[in-house]
């Protein structure tokens, strides 16, 4: 069964970008190294935090202090800033380890993204610049460690029969990378004087590829809330300011994390009941444009609350 989500059907534009993380991280260093209100401390660890009733304090590698109002979070998965703030979070593993890395291919991809999906996981190629594409590919973790012990040629050959012949022969360029697969979902997106983003707040499974885009709304949203707060003369991290930064933005997460798992759940088996559903879900999808639509323009993070930021406008 398949599925062809085509943007010309929404008058937006593109349904997305792909933008290469290395270019992303150098822009943003760049912005933050031109901008004079940050300072950059690299190869510095937060290591502690205390909350007074007026600020926090944080302590850096153990020796130095930071005063503020607030503590964002932003501090991934695995996030110390939540932990000792005392949020607890819900978080399994899939049993799945995604692969990544780039091939060139001998014809062009024409701009498009596809994605199979396979009993072990999901595999996405996803379109880069020239004949070359990014590949995701998730597999069961113990066969993706045997995989990735694999010498390129040999590795090729497995992927080879799973992405087909469409884009003619392929070869690998760059390295090879390897994630495991969880969900990470923080019960709540606040404490006092701290607020979460980003993955701190929801680790999901990349099926959809909305992970970073999520992260990008909540600075979006924060960096709203904050600038609103501060023009009424509030105190950017007092509780009544950082509960309306939840509520923006937390049903939006835990719908993104509920959403995900469930494609991985339906997706990535074999069981022929399962089959079934998806496959009446697919043919209802492809029968109705209106359908069709919004889960574009639902991929594109074109629905919902978007910030000011997210729309184009300044703070
Ligand atoms: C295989 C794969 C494919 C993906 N594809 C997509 C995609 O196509 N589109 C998309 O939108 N998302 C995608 N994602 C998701 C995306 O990668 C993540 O959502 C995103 O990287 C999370 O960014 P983050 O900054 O919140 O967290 P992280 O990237 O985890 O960054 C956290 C940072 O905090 C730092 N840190 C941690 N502890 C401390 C401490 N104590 N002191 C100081 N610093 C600390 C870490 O060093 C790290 O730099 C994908 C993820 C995977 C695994």
């Amino acid at each position: 069964m398949f599925m062809h989500f085509d943007h010309a059907e929404i008058e937006e534009g593109p349904m997305g970008h792909m933008v290469e993380d290395r270019h992303l991280r150098r822009a943003l260093l760049k912005a933050v190294a031109a901008d004079p209100a940050i300072t950059m401390l690299n190869d510095t660890r937060v290591t502690d935090q205390t909350v007074e009733p007026t600020g926090i304090t944080l302590t850096l590698d153990g020796v130095k202090t930071l005063r503020a109002r607030l503590a964002v979070g932003a501090d991934g998965r695995g996030s110390g800033t939540a932990e000792r703030a005392g949020i607890k979070r819900i978080a399994w593993s899939y049993g799945q380890t995604a692969l990544v890395c780039v091939v060139d291919h001998e014809k062009p991809h024409h701009g498009i993204a596809h994605q199979f999906f396979m009993p072990p996981g999901p595999l996405a190629i996803l379109p880069l610049t020239g004949n070359r594409s990014l590949i995701v590919w998730s597999e069961a973790s113990a066969n993706a460690a045997a995989i990735n012990a694999l010498p390129d040629a040999q590795y090729l050959d497995v992927l080879r029969p799973r992405f087909g012949s469409f884009l003619g022969e392929l070869s690998l360029t760059g390295p090879r990378y390897s994630y495991p697969l969880g969900l990470s979902l923080a019960h709540s997106m606040t404490a006092p004087r701290v607020a979460l983003l980003g993955d701190a707040a929801h680790g999901v499974h990349p099926i959809a590829g909305q992970g970073l885009n999520a992260g990008l709304r909540d600075v979006a949203a924060l960096a709203e809330v904050i600038a609103d707060a501060v023009r009424r003369g509030e105190d950017p991290g007092n509780d009544a300011v950082l509960a309306r930064y939840q509520e923006w933005r937390r049903f939006d997460n835990a719908s993104l994390a509920l959403a995900t798992d469930s494609f991985n759940r339906l997706f990535s088996n074999d069981n022929a009941l399962l089959r079934l559903a998806r496959d009446m879900g697919m043919a209802a999808i492809n029968a109705l444009p209106g359908l069709r639509r919004t889960f574009i323009r639902e991929a594109a993070g074109l629905t919902g609350d978007l910030p000011r930021l997210m729309r184009g406008k300044p703070l």
